[in-house]
């Protein structure tokens, strides 16, 4: 059997894992919606049938302060057992375990009603939370312990505390926001004492025959974080005090280092967990930027963890413990860490979901429609096109996938090409896999004609996006480039360059651009340009091309990128010594450069090579061509809204079309 150790049953005393796989927590924002807990019972059921081990749900408040927003999921009260019951009978019928995350959000709870170990507001919450007495500390600690229990009551298999990520246990660890002078704060002693008593007094609740997992920070990764010394310490208090397993966390919320973002090299934090291993008896689970069974099971296997936590890569594929079983891990939907249907979505209060799989947490609402088999052409193999296809194939469609050039892939093979963004590639090869298995005829280096369109019985145009060309003086110049030529073609650029358009694509191409003939960085570079190890050691790795990006408007460059990644690019350029320019009037392009005008003076800015990442036009000729004949089609992609293209909805709206067909 491939994958051997990561599919090891684990024995936990009492209990048994059928495997060393964790569903991590992730709020989906289902717990909330109106009719959503049956929705969310089929979205974790589906991963437990499919194999994963243990599932542990999104964070549930112990008591009103505690919640994570104002509607957000609490267990205090009997009458709230209903709302979990549905969820536990769910994974049970589906042969898994499932614990209930007990998650006190502390100053990150976003209501006027939070709490914490301190009276300092958190610098990414508007509100200012109250200082809890020591009345109200011991209070809260009583209020975990009757929630594992209803938990135990609802038919969890365990708990898992959360410890870590800033939230209000890790609050009161660390001497950042925990300056108490009653017997809750001091030394590593006094400030670990409240998330021992938790655990001593939730164990003392549930008995010997319930899981007790503790999500353990490693590395805090703010200043006035703990020490490693401290940070054994109380992963020892926590063991004898009745803890079955210690998940591993990594960095607070308000962190500024990538913990998580595709950019975060694989496994990165892994050697915490095995560290913190070394100094314990029971089980440790390693998590964060684990994505593939190869990767996991080389952890197990070389004794770093005894588990790992995955979380998202469960949104991008359900079956992914399944495909590894069967050592079918070419066919993993593989979580790219994009983080633009999950994490943004919940930040923004939407429900979760995946880009690269929009059927997750819509489990029940994006599903095939079962029709008779057709002949369906898709125009375009970009992520649109794409999943168009492999959507069609696989409800029993005979599909035939038309593409111009000479490889799928569309923007995404250029995505993959930025550094940092190597993932993207995962996603392509997926795709790939799957039209072999579904048996799609792709048809590369083929324009599809009208003519030949006509005998589908269904046509999808995914032709996607030209870049645009500004009206700008000079834009046919030969020192003027598309981002896709430049990406294609970086030899053609030079030691000076100006990007014209500061979008995801202008701050990508600046990524790119600072980093050509320059070698992916290490990890222990990694980890050293953001300052993991050693802040004061912090470096910079980059060619010495000059580059500014330029933009019309005077808000800051890259402003409208993801909520949780948006702050990392941004950081990037700055790191990467990217000037930039905001606020510009383009007058002329030249042969050495630009002329531009910034509050009402005018200015000749020096460039070799000028890279136009202003946006995108639709490519609709072949739409056009159908119109005009009267003949219907489904559009869909970027050949349907070029603006701010967009591949989670791309990709959301061609399986959908897909699906209805
Ligand atoms: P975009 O975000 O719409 O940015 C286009 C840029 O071009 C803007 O800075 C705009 O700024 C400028 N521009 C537009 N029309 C122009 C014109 N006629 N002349 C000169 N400048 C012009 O588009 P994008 O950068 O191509 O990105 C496409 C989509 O992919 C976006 O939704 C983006 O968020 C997404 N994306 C995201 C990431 C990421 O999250 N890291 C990476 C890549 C792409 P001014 O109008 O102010 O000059
Ligand atoms: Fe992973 Fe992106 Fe999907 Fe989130 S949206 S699960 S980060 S691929």
């Amino acid at each position: 059997m491939k994958y051997k150790e990561l599919l090891a049953p684990l024995d936990l005393g009492h209990t048994s894992l059928k495997n060393r796989i964790i569903m991590g927590s992730m709020h989906t924002g289902l717990e909330e919606e109106r009719g959503g807990i049956a929705k969310l019972a089929k979205f974790y059921a589906e991963r437990a049938k499919a194999g994963v081990a243990l599932i542990i749900t999104g964070g549930v408040s112990p008591n009103f302060r505690g919640r994570l927003s104002f509607h957000s999921d609490q267990l205090t009260f009997p009458w709230q057992l209903r709302r979990h019951k549905p969820v536990t009978q769910a994974v049970h019928d589906a042969g898994g375990k499932i614990c209930m995350q007990l998650l006190h959000a502390g100053r990150y709870a976003y209501h006027p009603f939070n709490a914490s170990s301190t009276d300092q507001q958190a610098p990414i919450n508007p509100f200012k939370p109250k200082m809890l007495t020591t009345k109200q500390v011991q209070n809260t600690i009583k209020d975990f312990a009757k929630s594992a229990q209803l938990a135990k009551r609802a038919g969890y298999d365990g708990v898992e505390v959360m410890g870590s990520e800033g939230y209000l246990i890790n609050q009161f660890l660390c001497s950042r926001t925990n300056k108490r002078k009653d017997q809750y704060g001091g030394d590593i002693k006094s400030r670990a004492k409240f998330a021992i008593e938790i655990v001593k007094q939730i164990r003392a609740a549930v008995g010997t025959d319930f899981i007790i997992v503790f999500r353990l920070s490693l590395l805090d990764l703010v200043e006035g974080g703990n020490e490693w010394s401290e940070i054994e310490y109380l992963a020892v208090e926590l063991e004898k005090a009745g803890v079955s397993i210690i998940n591993s966390g990594i960095g607070w919320h308000e962190a500024r280092v990538p913990t998580i973002a595709t950019s975060v090299p694989r496994g990165a934090f892994v050697e915490w967990s095995e560290k913190i291993k070394q100094s314990l008896t029971i089980p440790v689970s390693a998590c964060n930027r684990i994505n593939n069974p190869q990767q996991a099971n080389d952890i197990i296997a070389s004794g770093q963890a005894d588990l790992v936590s995955m979380a998202r890569p469960f949104l991008a594929d359900p079956e992914f413990v399944l495909k590894a079983m069967e050592d079918r891990a070419d066919e993993i939907n593989t979580c790219i860490g994009c983080n633009q249907a999950c994490l943004d979505h919940v930040f923004s209060q939407k429900r979760a979901s995946c880009l690269v799989n929009p059927t997750a947490c819509y489990e029940t609402e994006l599903a095939a429609v079962a029709t008779s088999s057709k002949s369906v052409a898709v125009v375009g193999a970009g992520p649109a096109g794409l999943s168009s296809a492999v959507t069609a194939a696989k409800q029993g469609h005979k599909v035939t996938l038309f593409e111009a050039r000479d490889k799928i892939g569309g923007q995404f093979r250029l995505a993959r090409m930025i550094p940092g963004k190597e993932e993207f590639a995962e996603t392509l090869r997926y795709f790939r896999v799957q039209l072999e298995k579904h048996n799609v005829e792709v048809k590369l280096n083929h324009k599809a004609s009208m003519q030949e369109l006509k005998a589908f019985d269904k046509v999808i145009l995914a032709t996607g996006v030209v870049p645009r060309k500004p009206e700008i003086e000079g834009v046919e110049l030969a020192n003027v480039l598309t981002y896709e030529q430049a990406i294609n073609q970086p030899e053609r650029i030079g030691k000076n360059v100006a990007i014209i358009g500061g979008g995801g694509i202008g701050v990508d191409v600046a990524q790119f651009v600072a980093q050509i003939g320059v070698e992916s960085p290490s990890l222990e570079q990694w980890q050293q340009k953001w300052g993991i190890k050693d802040t004061s050691a912090a470096i910079t790795i980059h060619n010495d091309k000059k580059i500014t990006i330029l933009q019309r408007k005077s808000s800051k460059i890259g402003k409208g990128l993801g909520k949780t990644t948006g702050w990392i690019h941004r950081a990037e350029i700055k790191h990467l010594g990217v000037i930039q320019k905001t606020g510009v009037s383009y007058h002329r392009f030249t042969e050495d450069g630009l002329i531009i005008e910034i509050d009402g003076e005018q200015q000749q800015l020096k460039a070799d090579t000028i890279i136009l990442c202003a946006g995108q036009t639709s490519e609709r000729s072949l739409a056009d061509a159908f119109d005009a004949a009267g003949l219907n089609y489904e559009l869909v992609g970027g050949a349907d809204v070029a603006a701010e293209i967009d591949a989670k909805r791309a990709i959301r709206q061609a399986t959908e079309v897909a699906l209805a067909i």
